[in-house]
């Protein structure tokens, strides 16, 4: 990596982690929100052989416009047009209701730049594996199992993209026994 590059990419990190500071996974340990989006990008590089800094940089600043007081011009300000155009393209509009939102996700996942769908598959593969490894405080086993089938509706219009996360995602859809 040049030195710009590092710069910038230690930059992404610090700024997520200012963005997120104060929230918390929805687990019974309260883990720090950081490690999701860090997760991610860890993910990505890491299992789906993925090394374009920009979508690295998409994934860990992917929940900073949608659960934060972070606007889309503050990333495209700090980090420029294509990152922020990728974070865009994977953030819900918090002003529809819930379920129009989850709808919408299944419907623009089909038509989402090859960028968008890595970073939705690093993002509900690393979800997924957390409602795996224990269901959120205050959620009951079918709500758990509903956001699995969901999960797979948006992955479902995500494939041909990176088949090595595909395949991790698949092993988990057929451990749900979710699998068509
Ligand atoms: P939410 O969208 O409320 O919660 C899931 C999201 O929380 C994830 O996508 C993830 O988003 C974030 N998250 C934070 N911590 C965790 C964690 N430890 N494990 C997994 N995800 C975490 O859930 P849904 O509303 O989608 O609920 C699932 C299903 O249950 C739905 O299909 C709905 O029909 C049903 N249901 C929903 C109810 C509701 O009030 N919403 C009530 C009853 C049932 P991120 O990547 O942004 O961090
Ligand atoms: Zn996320």
């Amino acid at each position: 990596m040049d030195s710009e590059a590092v710069k910038k990419y230690t930059k992404c990190l610090n700024f997520a982690a200012i963005k997120h500071s104060t929230q918390r996974r929805k687990d019974k340990e309260k883990t720090p929100y950081i490690n999701h989006p860090i997760g991610v990008a860890n993910i990505l590089a890491n299992e789906g052989d993925v090394i374009d800094l920009n979508v690295l940089m998409a994934a860990i600043l992917h929940d900073t416009v949608e659960d934060t007081d972070c606007s889309f011009e503050e990333i495209e300000e700090h980090f420029g047009k294509d990152i922020k155009s990728i974070v865009q393209e994977v953030t819900d509009d918090k002003n529809l209701p819930k379920m129009e939102r989850k709808k919408l996700q299944i419907e623009h996942a089909k038509t989402a730049s090859p960028n968008a769908k890595l970073v939705k598959l690093a993002d509900k593969l690393y979800n997924l594996r957390d409602l795996q490894r224990a269901i959120p405080e205050g959620w009951t086993k079918e709500r758990a199992s509903e956001y699995f089938i969901w999960a797979k509706k948006v992955i479902d219009n995500c494939r041909g993209t990176n088949k090595k996360l595909e395949d991790k995602l698949d092993d988990i859809f057929r451990s749900q026994n979710i699998m068509e």
